[in-house]
């Protein structure tokens, strides 16, 4: 049969639900835990693909998730995919008409959302242009939904399908993922994952020098499961027949503090935000990690003191990075055969190693290789069979990130002699904070639209608890008043984005650095904030080299 043997997601649900029948998924919602098994699990993923066959569903519709990780969500990831739909798992963190952008660009037919994030949606569908939207379902209680019409609650809208549904034999160039991704201008781009990216980004994961996860793991996926599948963790502790912990609607580092204990969970995976939390929590509170043996940090940079403070607890840091269009795992931070000495540390606290089955190389301006020599640095391209060739209707933004097969992937690294990536810089225009991305470019535009403000640039800069914090600089037109234009410049951007993205500081300058071809020179201003002393607010008008 066509498509019967293809690469896709379909056997690792099969294995789960025939291997491992008892094995138990843990949910953590508002109303405490739901528990159950994978047999269960494999019941209702067939029960809710028979519920979106009846509402119309079918080969090549998107269906919308804005959900926390939940077991419900969880359920979307097997049932949308294996009956040939396409998961499209939106960031509720985004600014509204980002996600309205986003609907209309995928053209999303039904949308999941969580009761927590109605409010969210019901804005976003007011602006968008298209009409393409069905049906909606809540994960909870839809009293609060009058404007989505129609609506209707998810565990009534399952009861009434029928458990028995016939998988389609799916070719493997199938499309069943997507997800946006923020850039450096304009609106976030879709990235699409076909069902042979995600079977191969699950075995590369599953090799010993990705993510391995077996019958005797329980996995936590703290990272969202809106960020590129959460990591892949659900396919791939799917694939190896893991008990899964989903700890449900932003949770605190006590919940789970609690859901490690409890549950003896033995492999967890978050942005450095989240552990850092975790560490604080833990110098006034008694957690036993005894379970926990390893910790997949990637988004950003896992700082060597984490790696370190892990080590003591007896917790291995599988450092990793990856980028949306890459389903998302590139490297891993592995020590190498040989390289177990004093220096480890060090290494594990690059961004790593490639995972079997990628391919890398770092171009300089020339458009030359650089030597592996950890000291020449360069923009990391890769490729890959989980890696993407293209946005999604997108030529444009297509066109500037691939070439030949290649993703350019905008960070800057350099490659040790063992063949170790340390991103060093990033040409892309964005910052990251906790794990997402808020745009510079945005925050500039509105900043220079106020009419105190002559020029203005927007920097990240490094912060202990996010990784990076905006800080803007700004040149006021002469004679406004500072604190003023500050209070009406944060009022105004708290209400054009969500409030995380208002930069924590308004810097006053005499001038933007601009480099010779009249950039905003912005790593001259980042490296001055960095190290407060060397601060200078009168920059003038002269050339910067190049960024
Ligand atoms: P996203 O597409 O949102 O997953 O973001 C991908 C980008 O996040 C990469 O291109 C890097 O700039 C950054 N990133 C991801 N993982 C790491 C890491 N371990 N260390 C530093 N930066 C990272």
């Amino acid at each position: 049969m066509p498509g019967a043997t293809d690469q896709t997601l379909r056997p690792f649900l099969w294995r789960a639900e025939r291997l491992y029948p008892e094995t138990e998924l843990v949910s953590r919602g508002h109303d405490g835990l739901t528990r159950y098994t994978y047999t269960e699990y494999a019941d209702r993923v067939k029960q809710l693909a028979s519920a979106l066959r009846a509402t119309g569903v079918t080969a090549g519709d998107r269906v919308a998730t804005l959900c926390w990780n939940h077991h419900r969500h969880f359920e979307l990831y097997f049932a949308v995919t294996s009956m040939g739909a396409q998961l499209h798992t939106i960031n509720p963190l985004l600014p509204t008409d980002h996600i309205s952008h986003i609907i209309d660009d995928a053209g999303d037919r039904v949308v999941f959302v969580d009761p927590s994030l109605l409010e969210t949606v019901t804005e976003a569908v007011q602006t968008t242009e298209t009409d393409t939207i069905t049906q909606f379902v809540t994960m909870g209680d839809a009293s609060n939904a009058s404007s989505l019409d129609p609506i209707e609650e998810y565990d009534s809208y399952l009861d009434a399908h029928d458990p028995a549904f016939e998988w389609p034999a799916l070719a493997e160039s199938t499309p069943a993922g997507m997800c946006y991704t923020s850039g450096t201008t304009g609106k976030p781009k879709g990235v699409e994952y076909t069902h042979q990216m995600l079977w191969s980004h699950t075995m590369t994961t599953q090799s010993p020098q990705g993510i391995p996860i077996d019958d005797t793991d329980v996995v936590l996926p703290v990272v969202p499961m809106f960020h590129v599948n959460a990591w892949g963790m659900p396919f791939s502790a799917t694939a190896g027949g893991a008990k899964q912990v989903f700890p449900g609607p932003a949770p605190e580092p006590a919940e789970l503090a609690s859901l490690i204990e409890n549950e003896a969970v033995t492999i967890a995976a978050g942005v450095p935000t989240v552990w850092l939390g975790l560490q604080e929590y833990m110098t006034h509170t008694a957690v036993d990690l005894s379970a926990l043996e390893r910790v997949v940090i990637g988004g950003s940079a896992a700082p060597e003191s984490m790696i370190d403070w892990f080590d003591g607890h007896g917790v291995e840091v599988l450092h990793a990075w990856g980028m949306t269009e890459m389903a998302p795992i590139g490297t891993v931070s592995h020590t190498k055969a040989g390289l177990e000495d004093a220096n480890a540390t060090a290494k594990r606290a690059k961004q790593g190693l490639a995972v079997p089955g990628l391919e890398f190389r770092v171009v300089d301006d020339t458009g030359e290789e650089v030597p592996w020599d950890g000291e020449q640095f360069g923009e990391l391209w890769v490729r890959g069979p989980w890696v993407t060739t293209e946005y999604f209707a997108n030529e444009r933004a297509t066109a500037d990130t691939f070439e030949d097969g290649w993703l350019k992937t905008g960070d800057v690294v350099t490659v040790d002699e063992d063949g170790y990536l340390e991103i060093v810089d990033r040409i892309k225009d964005v910052i990251k904070s906790g794990g997402e991305w808020i745009s510079s470019v945005e925050l500039e535009n509105a900043i220079m639209g106020h009419d105190g403000v002559e020029e203005a640039t927007v920097v990240g800069v490094a912060d202990d608890r996010w990784q990076e914090r905006p800080i803007a600089f700004v040149v006021a037109v002469a004679s406004t008043p500072h604190d003023e234009l500050t209070a009406e410049l944060e009022a105004s951007l708290k209400e054009q984005f969500p409030k995380w993205w208002v930069p924590d500081a308004f810097e006053y300058i005499d001038a933007v650095p601009k480099t010779a071809t009249g950039k905003f020179a912005k790593r001259v201003l980042r490296a001055e904030y960095d190290s407060t002393d060397a601060f200078d607010a009168s920059h003038s008008e002269e050339a910067i080299p190049e960024e």
